[in-house]
């Protein structure tokens, strides 16, 4: 409804809405779309994975309508190997709302495809690099795509052994495709995500990020984006202002703090170390609101996108609104002021935002997956990770 609206009448008519918790409507009067204030001050850029249903444009307006100051999208079907190519009015469109909208390369941190496996050894029927070699194409056309639109960011999965080869092969094979992708292509930086540590998948300790960037020839071209539920349920717990310290010094040493451009804000409905990528909403899960005030206090994260893959419950502007406005009022106070009734009450807004909107927080959203699946929509916001 508010993609349309955009669409028709363009967006210079928007009008922002004074208070944050009135209910949606669900259709908008003539000349009239709705955004959610944004606070473009934050020094953090936080955003969400916004859809890109329609064509990867409408991405740029679903941000604005958020209030993001950072937004990631994907810029294919996540789940098909080949997609349409992008058309030259999607193309200007994308760039001339960047600009109208005031989000910079730097804050858009494009997802590439689930299928994507650079470290597939695959022993496949017609050849022994047939899986991969696919893997490599759909990622050198997500890369091709990036640049097309400008975008200097492009963040995917490592890859998996499936079972079939060490780690370290796995990690020379990631990084021989990285190396041939960079040769392919001119400007855009493969962003390496870390992971949560399922099955046979790489990059849920720093050390194999660490090991892949090792072997990447153009250094300046690759960089890391940091999955803060990835990491938990990989065993860092940073839960604790010590513990925030300890795993960055930690990625500083194995990896080099000035890999990271970006970062993934979700909450956990796992719980340390269970390698189970489960996303929760921000300070309902085993992570809390207090975890994400080490994050928004740090300067060293300052200006990367600050991405949300957390549940919508398909009223972006109510839940993910909440979160990035509640994310962006935990860098306005101190430690000292966040006690732990501002704590709940953080987290109440978000859960009462998730009400409002008929989502469930008590209760496992299986239907979400598949709901999304079937629209093509934005982010895997459960179990994300695959072998
Ligand atoms: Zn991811
Ligand atoms: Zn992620």
């Amino acid at each position: 409804m508010l993609i349309l609206t955009s669409q028709v009448l363009g967006p210079g008519i928007r009008r922002q809405r004074a208070h944050m918790r009135q209910p949606v409507k669900s259709t908008l009067e003539a000349g009239e779309t709705e955004h959610r204030e944004r606070d473009k001050s934050c020094l953090w850029k936080v955003g969400a994975h916004v859809s890109a249903a329609g064509g990867v444009e409408n991405a740029v307006l679903n941000a604005a309508a958020i209030g993001a100051n950072a937004f990631a999208l994907f810029l294919k079907s996540q789940r098909k190997w080949s997609s349409p190519a992008l058309s030259s009015e999607s193309i200007s469109l994308f760039k001339s709302r960047l600009q109208e909208y005031d989000y910079s390369s730097k804050v858009v941190l494009p997802h590439g495809s689930y299928l994507i496996n650079l470290g597939n050894p695959d022993p496949g029927s017609n050849g022994p690099s047939e899986k991969r070699h696919k893997s490599y194409e759909c990622f050198l056309d997500d890369l091709r795509r990036c640049e097309l639109l400008g975008l200097e960011l492009y963040n995917f999965h490592p890859g998996s052994t499936v079972g079939a080869i060490s780690t370290q092969e796995c990690i020379s094979l990631i990084a021989e495709c990285i190396n041939r992708a960079h040769k392919e292509t001119k400007f855009v930086t493969t962003v390496i995500e870390n992971m949560a540590g399922a099955g046979n998948v790489i990059g849920s300790d720093f050390a194999h990020l660490g090991a892949i960037i090792e072997k990447v020839e153009n250094k300046s071209r690759v960089g890391v984006c940091l999955d803060t539920c990835h990491m938990f349920a990989a065993g860092y717990d940073i839960r604790t202002s010590e513990g925030w310290q300890t795993m960055l010094k930690g990625f500083d040493e194995q990896v080099g703090l000035s890999y990271l451009r970006g970062m993934h804000l979700n909450d956990s409905k796992a719980d340390l170390g269970s390698k189970r990528d489960r996303h929760d909403n921000i300070g309902l899960g085993f992570l809390g609101i207090r975890t994400f005030r080490h994050i928004l206090s740090d300067d060293r994260v300052q200006g990367i996108p600050l991405i949300l893959e957390t549940q919508d419950f398909e009223q972006p502007k109510e839940v993910w609104g909440t979160e990035i406005q509640t994310l962006q009022q935990l860098s306005k106070i101190s430690d000292n002021e966040l006690s732990e009734t501002k704590e709940r009450d953080l987290a109440n807004s978000i859960r009462d935002a998730i009400k409002s909107v008929g989502g469930a927080t008590n209760k496992k959203p299986r239907t979400v997956k598949a709901a999304r699946q079937r629209k093509g929509k934005g982010p895997e916001t459960d179990g994300e990770e695959e072998e």
